[in-house]
């Protein structure tokens, strides 16, 4: 390694607004927050958090759901 280019590399902790901290090693100084991590985003946990719940979707479904209906 070349003296005195590279970043200094030191333990930090990530914690995540789900409460999840992962611990690991990064050039960047200090601890610091996310917030999603592999613990909590959908991708992995394979469930869908309910975004819209009541709102433009009932709506929605309210106004053209009778016109599908009669179409069928
Ligand atoms: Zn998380």
């Amino acid at each position: 390694m070349k003296a005195d280019i590279h970043p200094e590399y030191q333990d930090v902790a990530i914690s995540c607004s789900c409460g999840n901290v992962i611990q690991t090693r990064s050039t960047r100084a200090g601890d610091f927050s996310v917030d999603v991590c592999s613990a909590c985003h959908p991708f992995y946990t394979g469930k869908q958090k309910q975004a819209d719940s009541g709102g433009q979707i009932d709506k929605f479904k309210q106004r053209f759901g009778v016109v599908r209906s009669k179409k069928n």
